[in-house]
């Protein structure tokens, strides 16, 4: 038994929309992920279940081709390669779905369109303190990811016959990877009600996590041993790792997108490091993500220095200005950080 979290009268709203509505899009977060892929391919599919035939997905810039497997993806409108057409297709939606982010500023260039739009937006997200630029608003913090809303979005219309295998793998895809293979953000007794579920509908969950974790490059993997081995750097006093690369580096490796993917999580399987940054040097600037375990709020700290945010124990960020300058703010967080309502870190083992 699934229980009903999500509110009702906001499904009623966002029901009304899918009924009335004839065009629709789905966008979602800059640099996508497995969730924003996930959660945005399952809606579009059920929509076309559903029986509407307009219904667009358009995410900001270019996907990890990992992800080149899942249902659906070809149809995938890149904003940054299509801008012209997917700009019509948002000015001419009657509806438009925002999911896996809480504000506009997450759809990057592709935010103007978006918010001049005049089509009925709804959100569907699990990031803290959502913005006021959607007429509905689902938002729930606590969920393992976007993609587990939209199952339940779906049940909760009445609809749960038309979520087939397609849908179902979309949606694991999502919960798998916003977990980390259901390794964090896990503990709800019913999330592994929604994958049985989903298993029920046929889906090959072993395969679904090879196709998105065993489809590296040599090259990346070389990568991965460069960074541990030599851009790695422990603070064992503070609890702390950071890892950082080059553009210089990335080139060296052949970097395609995605092949960066994960590494944040690395230095935290040593033994008393709660909190990890990854610092990337970007074409316009640094690109920074950072994690934690416990109660240690990685998104704090991406807010205080690095211009960002997220989830507790996952969030990012950007820095510009050098590496050097993005080491120096981040030992110098290490130093200063003082989170609201937590404990500190050089306390927690
Ligand atoms: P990643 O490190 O995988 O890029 O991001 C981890 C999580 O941090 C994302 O799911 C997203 O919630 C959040 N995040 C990443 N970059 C930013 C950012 O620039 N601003 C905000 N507010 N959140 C971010
Ligand atoms: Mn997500």
């Amino acid at each position: 038994m699934i229980t009903k979290i999500l509110p009702e009268e906001k499904i009623q709203k966002a029901h009304k929309y899918i009924e009335k509505g004839n065009s629709f899009v789905i966008v979602s977060h800059v640099s996508p992920d497995g969730d924003s892929l996930g959660s945005s391919l399952a809606l579009y599919h059920f929509l076309l279940n559903y029986g509407k035939d307009n219904v667009s997905v358009i995410v900001p810039n270019e996907f990890p081709s990992f992800y080149n497997w899942m249902p659906g993806r070809k149809e995938i409108i890149i904003y940054e390669k299509y801008t012209e057409f997917a700009d019509q297709l948002i000015q001419d939606a009657d509806v438009i779905f925002c999911l896996d982010f809480n504000e506009p500023k997450r759809m990057d260039k592709m935010a103007p369109a978006v918010l001049a739009s005049e089509g009925r937006k709804v959100m569907i997200d699990h990031h803290l303190n959502p913005a006021d630029f959607c007429r509905v608003v689902i938002s729930h913090p606590e969920m393992s990811s976007t993609s587990e809303m939209i199952f339940r979005f779906i049940s909760r219309m009445a609809y749960v016959e038309l979520i087939d295998k397609k849908i179902a793998e979309c949606i694991y895809t999502g919960m798998m990877t916003d977990t980390g293979s259901f390794t964090y953000n896990s503990n709800h007794p019913e999330v592994y009600s929604i994958v049985g579920e989903l298993i029920k509908r046929g889906i090959d969950k072993d395969k679904i996590y090879r196709n998105v974790n065993h489809v590296y490059s040599e090259c990346r993997l070389r990568l991965m041993g460069f960074v541990l081995y030599e851009k790695m750097k422990v603070y064992p006093e503070q609890h702390a790792a950071l890892i950082t690369l080059t553009e210089e580096e990335l080139a060296r490796f052949d970097y395609q997108v995605g092949d960066t993917e994960g590494f944040v999580n690395l230095p935290l399987s040593i033994d008393g490091v709660h909190f990890t940054v990854f610092l990337r040097e970007d074409k316009e600037y640094i690109k920074v993500s950072l994690r934690s375990v416990g109660s240690f709020p990685s998104n704090q700290f991406a807010g205080e220095y690095f211009n960002g945010g997220g989830h507790l124990n996952a969030s990012g960020g950007e820095f510009y200005g050098s590496l050097q300058e993005a080491i120096a703010v981040f030992e110098k967080g290490l130093k200063e950080f003082k989170p609201n309502n937590s404990e500190e870190m050089v306390n927690r083992d």
